[in-house]
């Protein structure tokens, strides 16, 4: 048997008055998964602990059954793992901006005009070069955003960000703890490299040209180190896949030793092919054991405020899922989220998300509909995120008996 894990990102949410006291799952018409809601068995789950307000990377990690707080020390690391560069544990990684400064080195664009082109061009002049014995690895990603991996002795991730998060001075990069100062001089020496070398880059000569701001510096944050994870093949002798939209989902999933699965029109928004995402994921079941789908759109409309619009993605996402009822004979099926990004707080929470698992000879409950109100009063009750996976692969038969 199979198992297919479906992530609606930040989909948890709590009433909301334009919804008339509802939330938007609830007021979404979503025949699919409330049909699987009655086919199967309901709950609540803390995708970390009670109350614990969970970024995207951390809850996977724990659906993932890794400890986030053993394992995480900055999103660096994941960011740069979802853009595909080969990661070594003890490397420091950091989610870039290329950015624009004036002579004073005061930022006066946090994302150089949102740069799109000869971002590549730009990141080759800084890609390979050495600082104090430490080698540097860095990628372009999408329009102005880029990554960063220190690799060498004695590094820290116990730093400050050289990105001020707002206009004004570029932030001399400061050690958190003893130990971290050399990693620091290392970052400043980079920062104040990428300037002298982008300053007078032909991409950017023709920028100033065409009146646009310059990409003169590359501001790194979010240092950290890359963990060292045991596969999930090693953990649980299974064969993982992940479609995601967003690199961050992608990296967690890299790191863990999961096959990334490029589906056209996989976007990590609202433009998202769901219909494709769930069509790869079933396909990618006829070789593994298991995949993840992450669906990024509504944290999205969450962060917006935006409960109508959340609301209607949710509809859209729901339409999206009804092959998977045709799977259910021979497939052991999740829908969840990885945590709460209720609109009127435009920011994750530490509600727990409802959880429903469908499939060959899971227990029932009396639910009809998925929803918030609903699922805490199922059979599954409220479990935490780091159980999924066992919950999952046990339903599924591919688990091992503990004990004789
Ligand atoms: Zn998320
Ligand atoms: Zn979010």
């Amino acid at each position: 048997m199979k198992v297919m894990l479906v992530i609606l990102d930040g989909m948890g949410d709590r009433p909301s008055a334009i919804l008339g006291g509802k939330t938007p799952l609830e007021s979404a018409n979503t025949p699919n998964m409330d049909y699987l809601a009655e086919k199967g068995i309901n709950g609540i789950m803390d995708p970390i602990a009670p109350g614990i307000r969970a970024g995207s990377d951390t809850a996977h990690l724990s659906l993932l059954g890794y400890d986030p707080y053993g394992v995480y020390t900055g999103r660096g690391p994941f960011e740069a793992a979802g853009e595909n560069l080969e990661l070594k544990p003890g490397d420091i990684a950091f989610r870039c901006n290329f950015s624009t400064v004036d002579e004073n080195m005061n930022v006066i664009d946090r994302r150089a005009g949102r740069i799109k082109e000869r971002t590549h061009e730009l990141a080759e002049t800084l890609n390979g070069m050495e600082i104090d014995g430490t080698s540097v690895i860095f990628k372009e990603s999408v329009e102005h955003r880029a990554v960063l991996v220190l690799r060498g002795e004695g590094l820290s991730p116990r730093i400050t960000d050289a990105d001020p998060h707002r206009l004004g001075r570029v932030n001399e990069v400061k050690p958190l703890e003893k130990g971290a100062e050399r990693t620091a001089d290392i970052l400043n020496t980079f920062v104040r490299k990428s300037h002298e070398l982008l300053k007078n880059h032909p991409a950017n000569i023709e920028r100033r040209k065409k009146g646009l701001p310059p990409a003169n510096i590359v501001l790194p944050r979010g240092a950290g180190m890359v963990p060292h994870l045991e596969s999930i093949g090693e953990k649980y002798g299974i064969k993982a896949g992940v479609i995601a939209g967003v690199s961050i989902v992608k990296g967690v999933c890299r790191l863990a030793g999961m096959e990334i699965l490029n589906v056209d029109g996989a976007k990590g928004n609202a433009e998202s092919d769901f219909r494709a995402k769930i069509s790869a994921g079933m396909e990618y079941l006829g070789r593994g054991d298991m995949v993840l789908v992450n669906m990024k759109a509504p944290d999205l409309f969450g962060h917006d405020g935006d409960p109508e619009g959340k609301k209607a993605i949710i509809e859209k996402i729901d339409e999206a899922m009804d092959p998977i009822k045709d799977i259910l004979d021979h497939t052991i099926v999740a829908i969840t989220a990885d945590h709460s990004t209720p609109c009127d707080l435009m920011d994750h929470s530490g509600d727990p998300v409802p959880l429903l698992i469908a499939g060959p000879g899971v227990r029932t409950d009396d639910i009809g509909n998925f929803g918030e109100r609903s699922a805490p009063k199922g059979g599954l009750c409220r479990v935490r995120g780091c159980d999924i996976i066992g919950i999952l692969l046990q339903l599924a038969g591919l688990s091992e008996k503990f004990g004789a």
